[in-house]
């Protein structure tokens, strides 16, 4: 897409983690036979290791031998874990495929299917039925896709692999517990490789601690029980903080000459203040003269659809903590209750590779404009520095690597020659 020198691995360690997203031809290499006997054998030992902890964790004897000791290696699961998307996503990608007139639609059909029950959870937990069926539709298409893959095996090959070792061991633990509170066969256990299960895709935690018996059978079952799953869903947004009678933020129209400096999650203001600076909601509506905290996004930069976010979004944030994902959480929604579309057309943005983002990244550092970790992510500390380098060259400070802002960047001259 542009002119990089060379293809290297910026980052010396290939063998684990965020590092090994520099050189993924590297972790592709099949593993030679006394090489699988060496990591069956620590597998069986990382299992007695747990074990171990199990039971002093207050797990049953018999679910620690029976359930826990039967726990098989899923290679694929690592597979999973490692494998990464060879190109950086665009707004307009994620967005496109999942605000689509397909989920609007049966979200709609499902907002009416469940609508007596869905306005007593508005009641209890304060958030409206709109949002709980766009996560439930985002989650898993209402329940098309929860998954299939073993959580106990899963959450066992994890917790035995070091990259997030602790974090699955204590999913194991609780999903150990969750298996013997509910009653649960261990072949009904079933989700995504990374252990989050049932219609709202809840990790073994959040199923203990926020799952709901909704349609009052005496069982919290998020795999069997839309009723369930829905009021798990407004118990858990209810304890992540979500405001009651709150909107999560809404679409704006920019004026020209914006200073788009202003832009980022960060920068929370008083509505009055984006108000001052001359934006608008859709249709030239005038924002309220409040104090309601409110950051500016520009997903897809100064080209494409702009969203003043209020508290809400950083509540649907601690579900799935993108920014994409919660804009769409949130444009689902507003959708599926009766709303137009986005006003502002999805640019055409340029498709970045994971190298290249990465390798971008990494000379925004060099040149001095602080981005954290070459991850190829391009999250708000990238979208940061990228603006302090766009308003020290005057171009539109949007935060976002358009192709002149790339190959400006990657046409600057680094002082730094440590890599
Ligand atoms: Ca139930």
């Amino acid at each position: 897409m542009f002119g990089f020198p060379s293809l290297r691995c910026f980052l010396p360690r290939c063998t684990m983690g965020v590092y090994f997203l520099a050189c993924p031809l590297l972790a592709q290499e099949p593993l030679l036979e006394n090489e699988q006997q060496t990591q069956a054998q620590s597998f069986a030992q990382c299992v007695v290791g747990l074990q171990q902890k199990a039971l002093s964790a207050g797990i049953s004897t018999n679910t620690v031998e029976t359930i826990l000791g039967q726990a098989r290696y899923l290679a694929k699961i690592l597979e999973y874990d490692r494998n990464q998307p060879e190109f950086v996503q665009t707004f307009p990608g994620y967005f496109s495929a999942r605000v689509n007139d397909w989920r609007i639609n049966k979200g709609r059909e499902m907002l009416a299917k469940h609508k007596d029950f869905l306005a007593k959870l508005t009641q209890e937990y304060g958030v409206p039925g709109h949002y709980l069926v766009a996560f439930w539709g985002l989650e898993t298409n209402f329940g098309n896709y929860k998954g299939k893959m073993p959580i106990i095996d899963s959450l066992t090959t994890l917790a035995c692999d070091e990259r997030r070792s602790k974090f699955f061991s204590a999913e194991l633990m609780q999903a150990l517990r969750l298996l013997e509170r509910e009653n649960l066969a261990v072949s009904d256990m079933v989700g995504s490789w990374a252990g989050a299960m049932g219609h709202t895709q809840f990790m073994p935690t959040a199923y203990l601690t926020y799952a709901r018996d909704g349609d009052g059978d005496g069982k919290m079952d998020l795999w069997n029980s839309e009723l369930d799953a829905l009021a798990s869903a407004a118990n858990f947004l209810k304890a992540l903080g979500w405001q009651a009678g709150f909107r999560w933020g809404r679409e704006v129209l920019i004026p020209n000459n914006f200073d788009y400096q202003l832009a980022g999650k960060s920068n929370v203001q008083a509505l009055s203040f984006w108000r001052e600076k001359g934006i608008t909601e859709v249709g030239n509506i005038a924002l309220n003269n409040s104090d309601l905290p409110a950051a500016l996004v520009v997903p897809a930069g100064h080209t494409g659809p702009a969203f003043l976010i209020y508290h809400n979004f950083e509540v649907i944030l601690r579900w799935n903590n993108s920014e994409y994902y919660g804009i769409a959480v949130g444009q689902l929604a507003d959708q599926i209750a009766g709303k137009g579309p986005l006003s502002k057309h999805l640019p055409d943005l340029p498709q970045y590779t994971l190298l290249e983002m990465q390798q971008f990244q990494q000379k925004l550092n060099d040149l001095g404009f602080d981005v954290g970790k070459p991850d190829g992510i391009l999250g708000p500390a990238t979208r940061q520095g990228v603006r302090a380098f766009q308003a020290s060259k005057r171009l539109i400070a949007d935060g976002y690597p358009s192709k002149e802002t790339v190959e400006s960047v990657m046409s600057e001259t680094s002082t730094d020659t440590a890599l």
